[in-house]
């Protein structure tokens, strides 16, 4: 049995972890050069991690390997993003059509928890995390109980929330929104609950295009226009 080396692995890990960060909050932007060998000085780590770590995040869709040419930190424009999420509303709506016949007491008892925790304030850089990542769940229950893993498979390679996170982090408008995406969720639970196909297809369409169509608008904010 083959095991890896740890220490190398955590090298990986965390140069991934520092670039992912800078990317995403914008302390590097978009079309920004990598030079390999200048993040490994000043990381203090040799070119292998950091090579491992720019491979991984071109993966992600956050780095832009052109051959002959170099490594970039990938743009966003609002092509991508609006075809990303018009393939994302896609995705969501079929995996609701199934999980409002699949989804068990268990998995709506853990929506309805997640809807307590999204209608917390947003105060503090904590409180926004602890809301993403709750929000991340929300939808990722539903995509379980769909059942479908090729769906899953294709939901996760969309990369949606890395995309949203690179605009949330240099957006001011974003906390204002949250009782729009509060609604919105809550149609969506109710839908599932009451096993409304159509009512909850209905309201996860609404859903994505209200976030996308606001991702979109935020993305013409002087701070993101790079
Ligand atoms: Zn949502």
């Amino acid at each position: 049995m083959d095991l890896p080396k740890l220490h190398r692995e955590r090298a990986v890990d965390a140069v991934y972890a520092v670039l992912r960060q800078a990317i995403v909050s914008h302390g590097m932007k978009p079309g920004e050069r990598l030079n390999v060998d200048e993040l490994a000085a000043q990381l203090g780590v040799s070119l292998t991690p950091v090579r491992g770590a720019i491979q991984q995040l071109a993966t992600e869709g956050l780095v832009e390997i052109r051959p002959r040419s170099g490594t970039f930190v990938a743009s966003l424009t609002a092509q991508d993003l609006d075809e990303t999420f018009r393939i994302r509303c896609a995705l969501e709506c079929l995996a609701v059509e199934d999980a409002v016949h699949n989804i068990d007491v268990g998995g709506l008892r853990k929506l309805r928890d997640l809807l307590k925790t999204l209608r917390k304030p947003v105060k503090s850089d904590d409180d926004r995390q602890m809301h993403e990542r709750a929000n991340l769940e929300l939808h990722q229950v539903i995509l379980d109980a769909s059942g479908n893993r090729r769906l899953q498979e294709m939901y996760s390679a969309l990369n949606a929330h890395i995309k949203i996170a690179r605009i949330h982090a240099s957006e001011s408008g974003w906390a204002t929104r949250l009782q729009d995406e509060q609604l919105e969720h809550e149609e969506i639970v109710a839908g599932l609950e009451a096993r409304d196909a159509a009512r909850t297809v209905k309201a996860m369409r609404k859903h994505v295009y209200r976030a996308k169509d606001d991702l979109l608008a935020a993305l013409e904010e002087p701070a993101n226009a790079e």
